[in-house]
């Protein structure tokens, strides 16, 4: 059974009411082995009652669900209570300099602190103050000079929060406190209508919507914004193929769906074509299901494979690497088409920088050298394709012959059954990259081979009818 989901439930509330809606992380208690995390949703500038729970996302789901108990139902009277002791003994995990250091970032505010010490009884106490932008808020001391930057950063915090004020801050509500900001209107829930969550992988989580207006389907990919993530825009936005999913646009905005990314981070959503639901993965399941290796499946592995290569050899002519080619980042499109989806992962073929990371020193690699990079897709489709062809039931047969297809060792019986396929699959996984074909190689020879397979096929059914 699947549980609300109270953070869509609650963001649509406030989307619909134009109420300006936030999490806070509230820390995490309790001994590494059972940690627990506590969020609370601010709405208008209102704390409601923590959520707990084993993740910070559990967390953030309870708190959702807290806020909307309140609001709906009016159920806060008990929640508030026992939020309300839970919440200061969480904040003591805050590392307030760093809070103030990402709200400064946030609000593009400098964040400066003014380290002073004063006389003392005994000796010079250390104080400090933070200049939030223009304002300065009020000097602590603390018995380190560290200290007292910590104290002076919370006691920031609990300015800005409402918790405490000063008689200046009381004069002076626009600063720092965003009680005046516009409310943030959500681009996605305000053009899209989200009708279903479809996967969820390392960047983030993928939605089936449709857009409002137009009444058509997308889906949109929602992760954290960080300057890598905008490679796969950039990636997406060079590639127009059959066999590519088809990018749209993408936008980044303050605000998640039911995602949290830390509280300086933007969100990054990217529209795309809607594929269908079940992955390569999932066809490759299906297929492992039934009873016996048919003629079917590899009539439809070739198709398959031949379409795969085909979007391989147009990314590849942009001059860009997948680089993370798997069943499960292969999805169809309305008549079954492949398309290639995932680039997370992504590289140009002349990115020095990410070889740099990854491979060494490009200033002393050869030439020639580069134009093998993109040979780790190539090894990927192979391995693709064998699992595409060959029957793999269970978990552990999959374990044990997985390592030496790696090798170039196929089940005796793949070899008899696949001649030519093996032989394709076979140079794909040349532990040398510059021994596997590139793209266009084995997109013609696939092509070849279906030929003489199909007419092959068919002059066997003829025997057969006849
Ligand atoms: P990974 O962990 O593989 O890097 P990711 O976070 O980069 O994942 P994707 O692989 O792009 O995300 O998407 C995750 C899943 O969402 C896919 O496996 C697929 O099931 C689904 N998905 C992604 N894009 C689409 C799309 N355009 N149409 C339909 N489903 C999609
Ligand atoms: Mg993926």
């Amino acid at each position: 059974m699947a549980t609300k989901n109270y953070v869509a439930e609650l963001n649509e509330y406030a989307q619909r009411n134009r109420l300006k809606l936030k999490y806070e992380y509230l820390g995490s208690d309790g001994p590494d082995h059972n940690k627990v995390f506590s969020q609370k949703a601010i709405i208008d500038g209102k704390d409601y009652p923590k959520g707990v729970g084993k993740t910070k996302k559990d967390a953030k789901v309870k708190a959702a669900e807290n806020a909307l108990r309140c609001l709906l139902d009016g159920k806060c009277q008990d929640l508030t209570e026992n939020a309300a002791e839970a919440s200061t003994s969480a904040e003591t995990d805050i590392n307030f300099i760093c809070w103030l250091n990402e709200y400064g970032q946030r609000n593009r505010l400098t964040i400066k602190p003014m380290e002073t010490t004063r006389p003392g009884p005994n000796n010079a106490i250390p104080w400090c103050s933070f200049m939030v932008g223009e304002k300065e808020y009020p000097a602590v001391s603390g018995k380190t000079a560290r200290e007292a930057k910590e104290e002076a950063a919370k006691l920031v915090y609990d300015i800005i929060n409402g918790n405490k004020t000063t008689d200046e801050d009381a004069k002076d509500k626009n600063v720092g406190n965003g009680q005046n900001e516009m409310p943030t209107v959500s681009r996605f829930t305000s053009e899209f209508e989200p009708l279903e969550h479809l996967g969820k992988g390392a960047f983030g989580s993928v939605y089936k919507v449709k857009d409002k207006q137009l009444k058509i389907e997308y889906a949109v990919k929602i992760g954290c914004y960080k300057e890598k993530s905008l490679r796969e825009v950039r990636t997406l936005s060079d590639l127009f193929h059959r066999n590519i999913v088809r990018y749209y646009t993408f936008w980044m905005q303050d605000t998640g769906y039911d995602e949290s990314c830390g509280p300086t981070t933007k969100f990054l959503y990217i529209q795309m074509e809607l594929c269908a639901k079940n992955t390569l993965r999932d066809w490759i399941d299906e297929k492992n299901k039934e009873s016996v290796q048919n003629l079917k499946r590899r009539e439809e592995s070739l198709r398959i494979a031949q379409e795969i290569v085909c979007g391989v050899e147009y990314i590849h002519s942009r001059n860009h690497i997948h680089r993370d080619l798997k069943p499960a980042n292969i999805m169809f499109g309305v008549e079954g088409e492949v398309k290639i989806g995932d680039f997370g992962l992504v590289t140009s073929d002349d990115d020095d920088e990410e070889r740099t990371v990854c491979k060494g020193t490009p200033s002393y690699m050869a030439p020639e050298q580069r134009k093998y990079d993109r040979k780790v897709d190539m090894f990927a489709l192979g391995l693709i394709f064998f699992e595409l062809l060959w029957k793999l039931s269970t978990g552990s047969e999959r374990a044990k012959i997985w390592p030496d297809v790696r090798r170039q060792r196929f089940p005796e019986e793949f070899s008899v059954t696949f001649t030519k396929e093996k032989q394709i699959i076979n140079s794909l996984l040349s532990e040398k990259p510059e021994d596997r074909p590139d793209a266009s190689a084995v997109k013609a020879e696939l092509e070849e081979w279906t030929q003489i397979f199909n007419s092959h096929k068919a002059s066997h059914q003829e025997n057969q009818t006849v």
